[in-house]
């Protein structure tokens, strides 16, 4: 375990070559850092950062469901000869991301906004459009001057927000912004490769649609400030509307692939939320109900929970809070374990002592870290022995500011306590179910109701792709939440 101040990056790789290629999708000749054996040696590195950082989602069907999709859009893509590969994350963040190589990856949240198959045809072709069109080795090389890792792009901005914080943390994965005319150039790509596959391209618009309605009106909370420079969902829902006419002149839609029905049998029962396998955060509760543990963050900091460690971080600060395990502890001694291992990750002991915290045996101590450019970090961690295993909670955060926020690095630290059987047999997922809407009923009384309130209104309504103004129709067959 290495706890360094600015641990969010990784240093980048050094590329050895750089030239000129030509563009996959457009012909032209661009500068690029790195040939296409580079691309997939780097695709398939972090291909395999990610499955063990975020997880592969847990149903083999679905995994194939979407992997086979996927491989027919990239047959007819512009470059059908990288080793393409598909998967769902186990990440409930509403997201999709590629890496160069032709690695594409969507989170199971994102599967509960799709409306139909042409929808995640639309999101598939969109990541695929990014690969094909160099877009993630243009974003790498741009950025290879700066200290960065992975090229990881998002196509649905407004939720990125738990897996863009995964990527900042957990992964070591900085999230690169695409420009604005990549971004719609992937939109026209997604919905030429659609299409063309035999789904209909409309999903594209659609999927745009529901991204557009979640940055305006749905669940808003903790939106990166970087959205703000990312193109405008609802512009690209209007910009791609050309290309799907233009599609429409030489494709019989009729024919093409919409296959709600099918779509809908393959998510019933998707995972919704957090999986509290790896831990759920409920509010400023970090809950393990099989390592059997609690704990709480300070009011209104973000938490982001990924499988190797969980990351909190006062919203706009450098003020960071982070938990994990020490895998393979190679003392039992608490102190020795905190200083070998802080020292390793470039920290020094100031002051500190054993303690309990509940019943349990801990040490916690204050540490400077090395200085760095972005000045000297100061950090209050915990070693806390629960049944031999070993926690690490602490806070981080520069020198001038520590002071400021000790005490709430202390509380949290104090939270820490063992869950009761009962009380972790209580923590069950959500899970996606589907209800037809009854006379009279509306978006407020199905959240409350059928869906026990674990989806607000708003976002019920745009997961069903429905503008938030709009009530569903008594008939109507749609998704909603409910436990276990
Ligand atoms: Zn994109």
């Amino acid at each position: 375990m290495r706890m360094t101040y600015r641990c969010f990056v990784l240093p980048l790789a050094v590329l050895g070559l750089a030239g000129c290629a030509r563009n996959p999708v457009t012909g032209a000749r661009e500068f690029v850092m790195m040939t296409e054996a580079q691309e997939i040696a780097l695709g398939r590195e972090s291909d395999e950062q990610v499955r063990n950082q975020l997880g592969l989602y847990d149903d083999e069907e679905l995994q194939q469901y979407v992997s086979e999709i996927g491989l027919q859009m990239a047959a007819r893509s512009h470059r059908p000869d990288l080793p393409w590969s598909f998967a769902v994350v186990d990440s409930p963040a509403v997201n999709a991301f590629a890496i160069p190589g032709g690695y594409i990856y969507l989170t199971r949240g994102i599967m509960a906004f799709l409306g139909d198959e042409a929808d995640l045809a639309g999101v598939l072709g969109h990541e695929i459009g990014h690969v094909t069109a160099r877009h993630s080795v243009q974003a790498y090389t741009r950025a290879s001057g700066a200290q960065l890792g992975l090229a990881v792009g998002s196509i649905f901005s407004p939720a990125a927000r738990a897996v863009g914080g995964a990527a900042q943390s957990g992964l070591g994965v900085l999230l690169l912004r695409y420009g604005r005319d990549a971004e719609l150039q992937a939109d026209r790509l997604g919905a030429q490769y659609a299409g063309e596959t035999g789904w209909d391209p409309n999903g594209v618009r659609d999927m745009l649609s529901t991204l557009s309605r979640l940055s305006e009106g749905g669940d808003s909370r903790g939106v990166p400030g970087w959205l703000s420079t990312h193109p405008a969902a609802s512009d690209r829902v209007a910009r791609v509307g050309p290309v799907i006419e233009e599609l429409g002149t030489r494709l019989d839609f009729d024919e093409l692939r919409v296959n709600r029905a099918g779509y809908f049998d393959r998510i019933d029962g998707l995972m919704f939320g957090d999986n509290p396998d790896q831990g759920i955060v409920r509010g400023r509760d970090f809950l393990h109900p099989v390592l059997r543990f609690a704990l709480q963050f300070p009011e209104g900091w973000e938490v982001v929970n990924t499988p190797t460690q969980v990351v909190v971080q006062q919203p706009g600060e450098e003020v960071y809070m982070l938990l994990q395990l020490v895998t393979d502890p190679t003392t039992t001694d608490l102190e020795r374990l905190a200083d070998d291992t802080m020292r390793e990750g470039g920290y020094r002991l100031d002051s500190g002592g054993n303690t309990r915290i509940g019943d349990l045996d801990a040490f916690v101590g204050t540490f400077t870290g090395a200085q760095t450019d972005a000045g000297e970090p100061r950090a209050r961690v915990a070693y806390i022995d629960y049944d031999g295993t070993i926690y690490v909670v602490g806070g981080l955060t520069g020198a001038e500011s520590y002071d400021q926020v000790e005490s709430e690095f202390n509380t949290s630290i104090r939270s820490f306590r063992s869950l009761s059987p009962a009380e972790a047999e209580d923590i069950r997922p959500n899970r996606l179910r589907f209800y037809t809407v009854r006379d009279g009923e509306t978006w407020q009384s199905i959240a409350q109701n059928a869906s026990e309130s674990i989806i607000p209104p708003n976002t019920l309504a745009i997961m069903n792709g429905v503008p938030v103004n709009e009530q569903p129709r008594p008939g109507d067959r749609i998704k909603i939440a409910v436990e276990g």
